[in-house]
């Protein structure tokens, strides 16, 4: 192998798309079949048009390889699930009836069978569906997605590279199906679903296809030697295939760690690996393993995951060390793209000399091609790009919004002190208990009433400036009204306000703080048809005006019982944001938390008395290899407790979390301080409330004991029970009596039914104590 050879073999590509489409096509074509507006042959020519209209972009770009298979009418791991024929046994009627009906009951369910369960894709904001498996499944190929989209790319003269979910992956993403042993293994199918994988890598060969990437993220995680000695067998049987397209397998998102080596040794033709700073090792443990003679690398050089613009320079020099480590060296960004939003370009609110530190899709995809260009033809032959970069990089890290002295200032001062209570808890809580008044088992809810249409709509008609902001402000109020007399009348004990003025938990603060970017074109997939607009933090972290406090002081007026103030943490500000990639996480967590500081400040000088901040994305935001959980654990909760311990003893300070097992992070949670925690429970019977007794959490505790996932309304028994379970693990004095989360996403009839038999519930079960 040589430098040179290596170098003007370098290529351009990507691994994914977004595919939503400019105008979000894919969103109304696929909604508008569920509402049977569009016909499945309508749907199906809409989606064929943007797979076409997204491999001539790229190929217009300059993307010397298309990747194909990557669009999905809903989501990939689900069209893997088809591809390998995993239909679980409740789908298969549906299925067979109708192949794309069956398809979207699996993601949706309907009104008889549940749909696969959903959970996020590694630590991004995607989430996917999760196959169910068990020791009975028979795999069959399916290869027809595959192949009629490599197909498609073909027609149009493309060179393409089908790309599909890795089995080890596959396999480990999966869970026992329902009725199968908790402990069942999926990996235990490998030798079952390997063949399934050879037939679809010769039906794609047959079909043209030189290469295919088969992608195994999981591998980046901690793995045991056992997964380990599947990934081995699994690349050493599929490379043994005679009747094969080559191989690329593909990780992304972390570093490989112990993979490396199995993958380096396997049998296959080429790796493509992440090089950003999230898989930081990677380069070296390459070079230690001796690279990869006589194969390709594809070097995730370009952040696919995160909105910055990229360091050309770094890139540049980080795939020069990597020509001597392979055969041939090509260039792409870390990840599908389908965690990215499309086009900066669309945007029109932001600043231009500001927009142009950002990347989207289109963007990363330019950085791509110009990398490879350079690396194949010399530097001098993007010389006009680099040195545009070179100005964008300087005109960021020069830029005042990125460098605020009086933020910087402030973040530097702060002490340990700040970030811990001025009492001991013991005694916050006796100081609470005289303060508030409240009976054993207090109820309370977790902050968002019913987003109503009404509400919605009001929201539209201020921003088409059909109402001002007066008669916005009252027809906020007027929900306030109604949901503080609800509460009352219903007997709850701490109120809130209800949330009415939040279009979004994080979006709502992140207009009002200064540093925080907002994109109007910027979606991203969060799963299926639902997409989300993170806003970026782009900029040091200020907050010019209190951001809730007149909400919360209004909803106090009308009532004598305590109303709870209602934030979103640090740590889900940054979950749910694009974050800044010029300074550690840690730090941009710390500025969020000073202005949170200053909300909390200010709402308990306006005489609010309990606090809630919420951090439902704690969990989620674990890194995935256990090696880094400390670091982040340390600044998550420094953060936390910096925005709140700055309180008097007798407010009391609450925190919510959802969408968890907590098992692994009640330490964490412990580490909070928070003077009351409120978690998802209902659904897992109170595990939480076990897991807290066991790990023996000493400060009140609220586990769920209503499902607000669902429209259902729990029976004030079914309430009661799970309150008794409750007290089993948390005795009564620190017990709390609320729903599993916010209740924005129901409708005020059944809102209203489970609220009263929550707290009919509650009376019943005080009275047996
Ligand atoms: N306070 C928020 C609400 O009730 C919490 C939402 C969440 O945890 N996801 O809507
Ligand atoms: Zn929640």
């Amino acid at each position: 192998m040589t430098t040179r050879t290596a170098a003007a073999a370098a290529r351009a590509t990507v691994y994914g798309y977004p595919r939503q489409g400019a105008h979000r096509e894919l969103k109304k074509a696929v909604e508008g079949y569920w509402k049977g507006r569009v016909t499945a042959d309508a749907l199906r020519a809409a989606s064929a048009d943007l797979r076409r209209a997204n491999w001539r972009e790229l190929t217009d770009a300059g993307i010397g390889e298309v990747p194909t298979g990557d669009f999905s009418y809903y989501d990939h791991v689900l069209d893997t699930t088809v591809m390998v024929g995993a239909i679980p046994e409740r789908h298969r009627a549906a299925v067979d009836a109708d192949a794309l009906d069956g398809y979207f009951a699996m993601a949706r369910g309907t009104q008889d069978v549940a749909p696969l369960e959903m959970t996020k894709w590694f630590d991004t904001n995607y989430h996917y569906l999760v196959p169910e498996l068990g020791p009975e499944t028979v795999f069959s190929a399916n290869s027809s997605k595959q192949v009629t989209e490599f197909e498609e790319a073909r027609a149009l003269g493309l060179t393409a590279r089908p790309v599909l979910v890795g089995p080890v992956t596959y396999l480990l993403l999966a869970k026992p199906a329902p009725g199968v042993a908790a402990d069942f293994d999926p990996l235990t199918l490998l030798d079952r679903l390997l063949p399934v994988y050879a037939e679809v890598l010769a039906d794609l060969r047959a079909a043209g296809a030189e290469w295919v990437q088969l992608d195994e993220p999981a591998l980046v995680q901690d793995r045991t030697p056992a997964d380990l000695n599947a990934a081995e067998r699994a690349y050493r049987d599929l490379g043994a295939l005679t009747d094969r397209p080559k191989l690329l397998v593909a990780s992304y998102f972390d570093r490989l760690g112990d993979a490396l080596p199995v993958l380096a040794k396997a049998p296959v033709d080429g790796l493509a690996l992440d090089f950003t700073e999230a898989a930081a090792g990677n380069l070296e443990a390459l070079a230690s393993v001796g690279g990869l003679p006589g194969k390709r690398l594809v070097a995730g050089v370009v952040n696919g995951r995160n909105i910055w613009v990229n360091d050309l320079e770094k890139s540049l020099s980080t795939l020069g060390t990597l020509l001597g480590l392979a055969e041939r060296v090509d260039v792409a960004a870390s990840c599908s793209l389908l965690h990215v939003p499309l086009d900066t370009g669309l945007e029109r609110d932001i600043e231009p000399q500001i927009l142009r530190w950002l990347a989207f899709a289109r963007q990363k995809t330019t950085e791509i091609v110009t990398l490879a260009r350079g690396l194949a033809r010399g530097t001098h032959t993007i010389s006009t790009q680099l040195a545009a970069n070179r100005a964008d990089l300087a005109s960021r890290a020069g830029s005042p919004i990125t460098r605020d002295p009086a933020v910087r200032a402030r973040t530097g001062a702060v002490t340990d002190a700040d970030a811990r209570r001025s009492q001991p808890y013991a005694e916050r809580a006796a100081a609470q208990r005289a303060a508030l008044g409240l009976p054993l088992l207090p109820t309370t809810t977790i902050g968002s009433f019913p987003q109503t249409g009404e509400l919605r709509a009001a929201r539209a008609d201020l921003r088409a400036g059909r109402i001002d902001g007066v008669g916005y402000e009252e027809r906020i109020r007027a929900e306030i009204r109604e949901v503080i007399s609800f509460q009352e009348k219903t007997g709850i004990d701490v109120l809130v306000h209800g949330e009415p003025e939040r279009n979004d938990m994080v979006q709502y603060f992140a207009e009002q703080l200064t540093g925080y970017l907002a994109t109007q074109h910027g979606w991203v997939q969060s799963y299926g048809t639902r997409y989300v607009r993170p806003p970026i933090l782009a900029g040091d972290i200020s907050r010019p005006e209190p951001m809730t406090v007149r909400w919360t002081t209004y909803a106090q007026s009308l009532t004598d019982r305590p109303v709870k103030g209602m934030l979103t943490g640090p740590v889900t500000m940054l979950a749910w944001s694009f974050v800044r990639d010029d300074q550690p996480l840690g730090d941009t967590a710390r500025q969020v938390a000073l202005a949170l500081r200053d909300e909390v400040g200010d709402l308990e000088a306006t005489g609010t008395s309990v606090i809630q901040v919420d951090e439902p994305a704690l969990r989620e935001t674990l890194p995935l290899r256990a090696a880094d959980h400390p670091a982040y654990l340390a600044w998550a909760t420094e953060s936390f407790r910096l925005t709140t311990s700055g309180v008097r003893p007798d407010t009391q300070i609450h925190t919510h979390m959802c969408y968890a097992e907590f098992g692994d992070i009640v330490q964490a949670i412990d580490d909070l301080d928070a003077d009351v925690v409120s978690l998802e429970a209902a659904r897992s019977h109170m595990q939480v409330a076990r897991e807290l007794a066991a790990h023996g959490y000493p400060r009140e505790a609220g586990p769920g004991v209503y499902d607000i996932h669902s429209p259902r309304v729990p029976g004030a028994e079914e309430a009661a029970a799970l309150l008794r379970k409750g007290l089993d693990a948390i005795p009564a004095e620190r017990l709390w009596v609320n729903p599993d989360c916010g209740l924005k996403t129901r409708g005020w009839p059944e809102t209203r039914a489970s609220l009263e038999n929550l707290v009919a519930a509650a009376r019943t079960v005080r009275a047996e104590i």
